[in-house]
């Protein structure tokens, strides 16, 4: 006879709070089972298929033997000479591909593992809030603290040095950033980056900043690399993605550059853990950074034009949205009287579209809510027509 047996998942595991997306998850699996058509615009998953260019670099690559073994921890020499060339044309930046480049399987993993390469039980690791959820769960795991300074609108969503408590400063060892920001798209400044060096620079803070949406821009606008500020490759490194910028977000490759020492670090802690990017998919991502422009140029118009025809439609149906400068987001005011959590709930049972609740994102931004550029142009326009018809509006 079988006996039933019951494992207790860890202390550290049980006692992260809980992810969001999961309870949404939820809610979306029992509105389906009941039918409904719902148009989800609550994960920040690209719609579209990776350049052709990069698929036929990949099945090009597969068939070669020599990339079935285990990949090297650090990544393919050719893989990190490419990333050093694309750090020196988009950004006039120079990062030794000897030295200063970690290949990653996307950079999730890696603001994770780098979390976990310097944080001790007690240490404090600063987050703005509201945050992608890694930021802050890396430390979490860690058994380190974190302290979160608010993002205000007022403060087009970049952090004020001045609200950040002096023995904070003192005792924080990772100060995490990210921008083009998700889930504000608000995006840096060189001044604000000037600042962020120096004070990171003065309370020896390691400073991390996450560029995933550094070619996910319009209108014109190129956000800096962190490197791009003088005395940054002290106390710096720099996750970036192919998952938005190539449609690659399945493929699961990224890279973090800059201090060696702090690169060097996260490769340590990786190489206990994981064996690195599968040779082939790094074969489909120097392609990537290869390829033509115009092929991000077109990913990158796609969400412009949906940008401007949502923006339009939210404001008027009564919010006051700006035109945003890059992600594929857009961040949203819940009206008076419910929370983001009640507000998405009440949106999918009435309206059947899903937004995520600015909850998922922290516990400051519970008054906004975010919306993902992520459906087909018909999709968006029928869920702007079944707002208006539901009356579900900003007053
Ligand atoms: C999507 C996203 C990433 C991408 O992570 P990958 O693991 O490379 O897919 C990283 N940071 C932020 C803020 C993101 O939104």
């Amino acid at each position: 006879m079988k006996t039933t047996v019951k494992f207790t998942p860890s202390k550290k595991l049980l006692d992260l709070p809980t992810y969001i997306f999961a309870e949404l998850d939820e809610w979306k699996a029992v509105a389906r089972a009941n039918g409904a058509d719902l148009i989800d615009l609550g994960m920040g998953n690209p719609d579209g298929a990776t350049p052709e260019p990069i698929l036929q670099a990949a099945i090009k690559s597969i068939q070669n033997p020599a990339n079935h073994g285990y990949p090297s921890f650090k990544g393919k020499e050719e893989f990190r000479i490419e990333i050093s060339n694309w750090m020196k044309r988009k950004y006039n930046v120079d990062i030794n591909p000897e030295d200063e480049i970690q290949t990653l399987i996307g950079a999730k993993e890696g603001l994770a593992h780098l979390a976990m390469a310097y944080t001790n039980p007690g240490d404090i690791n600063i987050v703005p809030d509201p945050y992608y959820p890694v930021l802050s769960r890396g430390t979490w795991i860690s058994n380190g603290d974190v302290y979160h300074v608010k993002l205000k609108e007022e403060n087009s969503f970049l952090p004020n040095f001045d609200e950040i408590p002096v023995e904070i400063a003192q005792k924080a060892k990772i100060f995490f950033v990210n921008y083009p920001n998700n889930p504000t798209s608000a995006i840096e400044t060189k001044e604000f980056y000037i600042e962020l060096v120096d004070f990171c620079t003065k309370y020896n803070i390691l400073l991390c900043t996450d560029l995933a949406y550094g070619e996910i821009c319009y209108d014109g606008y190129r956000p800096p690399s962190i490197f791009e500020i003088d005395g940054a490759k002290d106390i710096a490194i720099e996750f970036h993605s192919f998952s938005k910028t190539f449609n690659m977000a399945g493929w699961r490759i990224g890279w973090a550059c800059g201090n060696k020492d702090i690169v060097k670090t996260l490769c340590a802690m990786k190489s206990n853990i994981d064996y690195g990017t599968t040779a082939i998919i790094q074969d489909a991502a120097i392609e990537a950074l290869r390829i033509d422009d115009c092929h991000v140029k077109k990913i990158v118009d796609k969400y412009q034009d949906r940008r401007d025809f949502m923006i339009e439609g939210f404001n008027k149906l009564g919010w006051n949205l700006k035109k945003t400068l890059s992600t594929m987001y857009l961040w949203l005011k819940v009206p008076q009287g419910y929370t983001s959590r009640d507000w998405c709930k009440y949106v999918m049972d009435t309206a059947e579209v899903v937004f995520t609740p600015g909850l998922a994102f922290g516990r400051y931004s519970d008054d906004y809510f975010r919306v993902s550029l992520v459906a087909p142009d018909d999709r968006l326009k029928e869920a702007l027509a079944r707002l208006e018809k539901y009356n579900i509006k900003f007053q």
